[in-house]
């Protein structure tokens, strides 16, 4: 897996790493001094750009999206752009497009807060779900002001200044580099790298002379009707692609190292259509945001407080869709507790109905070597394929792989500790739109963003020009999440920490994080704010928030 830039360099990479940050320092100062007017001429590749922005979100995923028309919303009158570094938006649904794609929890939380989800299925494919992101870009005018093809690659803050630069890589192949500024950095750029997915090391895999095939880079035209079909894994990518595959594949096989707690849930949720037909859509649709919400709220609970109960149940939604005498213990009876990794569900009992019906089937085994014909595992035996897919997970990547310095000091990721789940410590001006592990996404990036537009109109009233959360030395470090997915193993160190309490503890519980982010005080002692001219500075321009 590449690593990101904020990587903590080996011993032999450090003196090189220095040089570096000294030569960004020094381009840097050129540049300030070019923007103060000292330059008046450059041939430096960089162009300067005379753009501000009050705000500049980074990414138009279902997060970018969904801040942008939060500030519409709630921050009227603030100028603000969206760059986003593919030639489209929508994220995730627009990137994935193996078959079967569709959202592992239910719309009507995974929605938007301020726009109803309508459609009939709760749990949705991935094509309605970008439909209804670019609709929701519609409706609020923000398609017009997100700018494609821009990668950012670099911010720097200037406390004299108020503000950040931001180095964007615009255009394809050739990208040139310009720079934006802006008082306020909102950054949606989701929690993965998006060049590629992670495949493990397995031996022999260059001998396999079928189609090997990552999820995240699904051949357009692809068939695999009447074919043998191995796909590798066993999470939510896993559970959704067998069933979707086994409708016209020869045979499905789900081959897992481990199993994963598998649910079924109905596709279509009765209460949310019988109250749509009742009551006003904005009613209904958060009377059924709510009713799910506690659902999951319930299960996440139940699952840390009697998690054998939570096994017992669980298990007994496997005992009622799977054929009698299938092998449980083997194929869906997880080392781990409920919860302790996402749980994955299948809308209908879709993947029970492929097992049940020979369609598709589960080896629980190791990978020996991937042969010409398909892949001997541990156990001696063999699994002949025609296609085999890698459905081995993401490679995680936190803030869109963006470097970051304050004051020209290179800020490392994984030495920040983060505010509330969406700040970061001695990092001013700056919001991380991340969702839940355990719940939806947007249910917490609708809360961040509500929170920004909070702290961006209250610094607005009292003329202040940053805020920052100072670390405070006696909060102890906990990972930033606390699962024991390997995807997740692989990247923990170089994402923030979390602190051991409050503001600084990720509860990953959205009553919890509704009493911080939208009652909580924004002055708490914690987040410093500072107006322009408070710090030591030689040139102070206004800055608008
Ligand atoms: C297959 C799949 C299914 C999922 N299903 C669910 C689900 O059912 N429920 C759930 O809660 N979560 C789910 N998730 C998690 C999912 O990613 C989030 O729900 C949500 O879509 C994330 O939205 P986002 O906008 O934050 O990030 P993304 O969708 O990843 O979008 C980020 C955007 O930012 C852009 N970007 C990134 N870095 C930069 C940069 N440096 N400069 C410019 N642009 C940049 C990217 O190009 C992209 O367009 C799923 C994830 C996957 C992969």
């Amino acid at each position: 897996m590449a690593l990101c830039g904020w990587w903590s360099p080996r011993p032999s990479e450090r003196s090189s790493r220095w040089i570096s940050g000294q030569w960004r320092r020094l381009a840097a100062g050129v540049r300030q001094a070019c923007r103060a007017g000292v330059c008046l001429e450059s041939d430096s590749p960089m162009e300067p750009s005379n753009e501000h922005f009050d705000v500049l979100i980074v990414g138009a995923g279902l997060s970018g999206i969904g801040a942008a028309c939060h500030l519409q919303r709630n921050c009227q009158g603030r100028s603000w752009a969206i760059v986003e570094a593919r030639d489209r938006l929508g994220g995730t649904w627009d990137l994935f497009k193996y078959p079967g794609i569709r959202s592992d929890s239910d719309m009507y939380t995974l929605g938007y807060s301020f726009k109803p989800w309508r459609e009939a299925k709760a749990i949705a494919d991935g094509s309605s779900i970008l439909r209804y992101v670019e609709q929701t870009a519609r409706e609020n005018g923000v398609q017009e002001r997100i700018r494609y093809r821009h990668r950012a690659v670099r911010a720097e803050w200037d406390s004299a200044r108020a503000r950040w630069t931001v180095t964007v890589e615009r255009g394809g192949d050739t990208p040139e580099t310009v720079e934006l500024t802006c008082s306020f950095l909102l950054m949606c750029g989701g929690y993965y790298r998006y060049d590629g997915g992670y495949t493990p090391r397995f031996p022999g895999i260059e001998r396999f002379s079928g189609e090997l095939v990552h999820p995240q880079h699904w051949p357009e035209h692809l068939d695999y009707a009447g074919r043998r079909v191995v796909v590798i894994g066993s999470g939510a990518t896993a559970v959704t692609l067998v069933p979707a595959m086994a409708r016209s594949a020869a045979h499905v096989t789900m081959l897992q190292r481990s199993p994963s707690y598998v649910v079924s849930l109905p596709g279509e949720d009765r209460i949310a259509d019988a109250l749509r037909r009742a009551l006003p859509a904005k009613t209904a649709y958060a009377i059924t945001r709510w009713k799910n919400v506690l659902r999951t709220m319930v299960s996440v609970q139940l699952s840390r407080r009697r998690p054998e109960l939570m096994k017992r149940l669980l298990r007994a939604g496997l005992e009622r869709q799977l054929p009698a005498g299938y092998d449980i213990d083997t194929h869906f009876k997880p080392r781990y507790n409920p919860w302790d990794q996402r749980l994955c569900l299948v809308p209908d009992g879709d993947l029970f109905r492929a097992i049940s019906g020979g369609r598709a089937s589960v080896v629980t085994d190791e990978i020996d070597t991937f042969t010409e014909g398909g892949v001997k595992l541990s156990s001696g035996a063999e699994l002949e394929a025609d296609v085999i897919v890698t459905a081995t997970g993401l490679s995680l990547q936190a803030l869109g792989g963006i470097e970051l310095a304050v004051d020209g000091r290179e800020m490392e990721l994984g030495r920040t500790m983060t505010y509330k789940g969406m700040m970061l410590s001695d990092v001013p001006n700056l919001a991380i739109a991340l969702g839940y592990t355990n719940a939806s996404w947007t249910l917490k990036c609708d809360l961040t963003c509500e929170y920004v537009c909070r702290l961006l109109n209250h610094m607005a009233a009292r003329g202040y020009s940053s805020c920052t959360p100072r670390r405070d030395p006696t909060v102890g470090e906990l990972p930033f999440i606390d699962f024991s997915s390997g995807y997740v193993l692989r990247a923990i160190d170089k994402f923030p920490k979390q602190g051991a309490r409050a503001p600084w503890r990720l509860y990953q519980n959205y009553a919890l994080d509704i009493l911080s982010l939208r009652r909580g005080a924004l002055e708490d002692g914690v987040l410093e704010f500072a107006k322009a001219g408070s710090v030591a500075v030689d040139a102070v321009e206004p800055v608008a928030i």
